[in-house]
């Protein structure tokens, strides 16, 4: 398999440090609001990336982190008058809620930031010990000039760099001993959460947390390490300064970087105030579509979000599930017996689809030609079944469409409403009254819709909006 690797700048054959294994790390969002649909383009691509390596056979241990000690949060907790904790926790629970909605599996671990202090204390006094580091009146800094090969993933010039800072004067900073230096631990300030340290008691700086959560999860070496491109300097420049002084070995094998979600061309951002949270989308659209909609381009392209995309997503996303359908109602009723020969050579002519869905994964993880191979075989399998067709063929072409959606994370057969969700039915029909009640007609139609394709039908009564299973 090929993959686009960052540090070189070239697509590089895949060669895992250990046969068989694949160890990878993804930067995770900073939780202090709901997650914006810029921030679910990692989750899902690299989601998708490593459901292709299971599905190859991977054995795969993927870290994701929860940055949740960091200025932002610190502001909305002294703004709600909470803690920063109670502010990490709620969104935490929440980007939980968003993840399953896009069927992003969980990683295998989810580190959270202020759970891992020590391992931070202990890589700080490594770096100090080494001489990479200096605590300067209890701020500690990374000595940057130190690390000589700086700069070698963003392909900065170091001397560059430092004009660029020399004339930039921050407060509080004075102590450095070179502008290029970058913090590893922070004095508190009053209020603030804080931990003690034999510096100061303070907090760690941002850089220094992915250091050694990818360290104590997955090695002091790991096969690759992502995340959007906006964090290639200086984060993953920094992250790769911090680990290789620290632990004498090379951090990453490769670096996978994904482009940015735009939205009118100019890039998707809180502090642009150009967003929408998933959250926001979920309330118009089934959360698959939005999975759909940021495979349907490569992840190294930036992508540009728009209505339109979005419905040609849900389109092409209906295309597949109605062809599970059509399969699936073969399968129940169609011919009894063993397959005609006819239809062991159709289902020998099938592989010809999953040959080219898997050279579109393994060329850089080209998602966009994946999906063009999913249509093709969806056509495919409309054309080649029909009435006569037996269930025996029709399961084995349920099974190749099954295994192909299971990678791109898409899931052909909702699980019905259960028992249980009762609590989710009277929440969707209190949305649609409010909708109403706004006039967005569009809104109230789509929530009854998808109550519908869920089992759920409603009746609009004087007594108010009753339901019942179809
Ligand atoms: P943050 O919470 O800002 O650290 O972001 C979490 C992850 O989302 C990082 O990998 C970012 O690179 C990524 N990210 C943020 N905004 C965008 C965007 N507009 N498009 C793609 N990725 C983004
Ligand atoms: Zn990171």
């Amino acid at each position: 398999m090929k993959i686009y690797n960052t540090m070189t700048k070239k697509k590089e054959e895949f060669v895992p440090l250990q046969e068989g294994k694949l160890t990878m790390y993804v930067c995770g969002p900073t939780v202090y609001d709901f997650i914006h649909i810029g921030n679910a383009r990692p989750m899902i691509v690299f989601d998708t990336f490593r459901r292709y390596m299971e599905y190859k056979g991977y054995d795969v241990n993927y870290v994701s982190n929860f940055t949740d000690v960091d200025d932002k949060i610190i502001k909305k907790a002294i703004e709600e008058g909470t803690t920063a904790e109670v502010i990490s926790q709620r969104y935490i629970e929440e980007c939980k809620k968003d993840m399953e909605g896009m069927n992003v599996m969980p990683a295998t671990t989810h580190p959270l930031a202020t759970q891992e202090i020590d391992g931070m204390i202990q890589m700080i006094q490594t770096l100090i010990d080494k001489g990479y580091a200096y605590d300067a009146d209890g701020t500690v800094y990374f000595r940057t000039r130190k690390f000589e090969e700086y700069g070698k993933l963003s392909k900065k010039n170091i001397d560059d760099l430092e004009a660029g800072h020399r004339n930039i004067k921050v407060a509080g900073e004075e102590s450095k001993e070179d502008p290029l230096d970058f913090v590893l631990w922070k004095p508190k300030k009053e209020g603030e959460p804080a931990w003690s340290a034999p510096w100061s008691e303070g907090r760690p700086g941002w850089h220094i947390e992915c250091s050694v959560m990818s360290k104590k999860y997955l090695g002091d070496e790991i096969d690759i390490h992502a995340g959007g491109e906006d964090l290639v300097f200086p984060h993953h420049e920094n992250e790769i300064a911090q680990s290789e002084a620290a632990n004498g070995v090379p951090f990453a094998k490769y670096w996978m970087h994904n482009a940015f979600l735009n939205i009118d061309g100019t890039k998707m951002s809180k502090s642009l105030g150009n967003f929408f949270t998933v959250r926001d989308i979920s309330q118009k659209y089934d959360l698959q579509v939005l999975r759909f909609f940021m495979l349907s381009a490569h992840y190294r392209s930036p992508l540009n979000f728009s209505a339109d995309l979005m419905e040609a997503a849900k389109n092409g996303l209906e295309r597949i599930v109605t062809a599970g359908e059509k399969i699936r109602g073969i399968m129940s009723n169609g011919a009894e017996g063993a397959m005609a020969d006819e239809e062991q050579q159709l289902l020998k002519d099938a592989q010809a689809y999953v040959t080219k869905f898997e050279s579109a994964m393994e060329d850089d993880c080209n998602t966009a030609n994946a999906i063009s191979a999913v249509f093709e075989y969806v056509k495919y399998t409309n054309s080649k079944l029909n009435e006569g067709s037996t269930k025996d063929f029709a399961t084995k072409l349920y099974e190749i469409l099954e295994k192909l959606c299971n990678v791109l994370g898409v899931i052909l057969e909702k699980e019905a409403i259960v028992v249980g969700d009762e609590e989710y039915i009277e929440e969707m029909i209190a949305k649609r009254a409010q909708a109403k009640k706004d006039r967005d007609f569009a809104l109230a139609d789509s929530i009854r819709d998808e109550l519908a394709a869920k089992g759920i039908v409603l009746k609009d009564t004087r007594e108010g909006t009753k339901w019942s299973r179809s």
